[in-house]
């Protein structure tokens, strides 16, 4: 079995769905007491929130890239970085470090095609929903076609990302600003909605909506237990 860094802290709430989720999968496949090997460097949300909102990618990309090459020197041998919206820099810290990184949006794109979906409504940061670095990431590969709420709605999903999901608050009207948002997306023809933020799956479940949804924490666990375990 391979050991895996894992860039997290991005935010914490959703990182502990990763731990979770990648011993889960380990445990399924090989049984008995077996769990994953795992690293894991957390950082501190705040600084890389405030990179963000100040434009300052490379110097998120510096930090990370730095964190991702002290994953490998404590011997993982890939690199899963825990949230949709740094993967802006992900070829920055592909640069840094040598290990391989399991892209997310490749990893949901490659699910979407095996589930015969065609056009899909994109949920996350409004750095996730309005910039290519991952919406042409999703769609180039099998032509997916990627549709995205109106302005308004973006930015109320932004803010209950960062005010509410990130901070471990989860409330009814936000759901049901979920809900009435992918209801939106339904209407405009979308097949499915990718949950593309790591926390919104904390939200939101399958059985509170009738659309399917991908829920990139757990494809993204799920390929990582593949790398590590083939
Ligand atoms: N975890 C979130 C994501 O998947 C948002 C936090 C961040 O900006 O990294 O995009």
């Amino acid at each position: 079995m391979k050991t895996l860094g894992l860039l997290g802290g991005m935010s914490w709430e959703s990182t502990v769905p990763y731990y979770r989720l990648i011993n889960q999968g380990v445990s399924a496949r090989l049984g008995g007491l077996h769990s994953a090997s795992l690293l894991l460097a957390s950082v501190d949300f705040a600084d890389i929130a405030r990179m963000q909102s100040a434009g300052a990618w490379q110097e998120a990309a510096d930090v990370l890239g730095e964190r991702a090459l002290a994953l490998e020197q404590a011997g993982a041998q890939g690199i899963i970085l825990c949230t949709n919206t740094m993967h802006k820099v992900a070829d920055q810290i592909a640069q840094r470090c040598p290990l391989p990184l399991l892209h997310i949006a490749d990893a949901t794109a490659e699910c979407l095609h095996r589930a015969g979906v065609r056009r899909v409504g994109l949920l996350g940061t409004r750095f996730t929903m309005e910039e290519a670095f991952y919406r042409d990431r999703l769609s180039a590969p099998h032509g997916l076609e990627v549709v995205v709420p109106g302005s308004a709605e973006r930015q109320r999903v932004h803010d209950i990302i960062f005010n509410e999901l990130c901070l471990g608050i989860l409330r009814d009207d936000s759901r049901r600003a979920f809900n009435q948002i992918i209801s939106g997306l339904q209407f405009e023809g979308v097949d499915a909605i990718v949950l593309g933020c790591t926390e919104i799956g904390l939200l939101l479940s399958q059985d509170q909506v009738s659309v399917p949804l991908f829920d990139t924490t757990e494809i993204h666990a799920a390929a990582a237990v593949d790398f590590a375990l083939d």
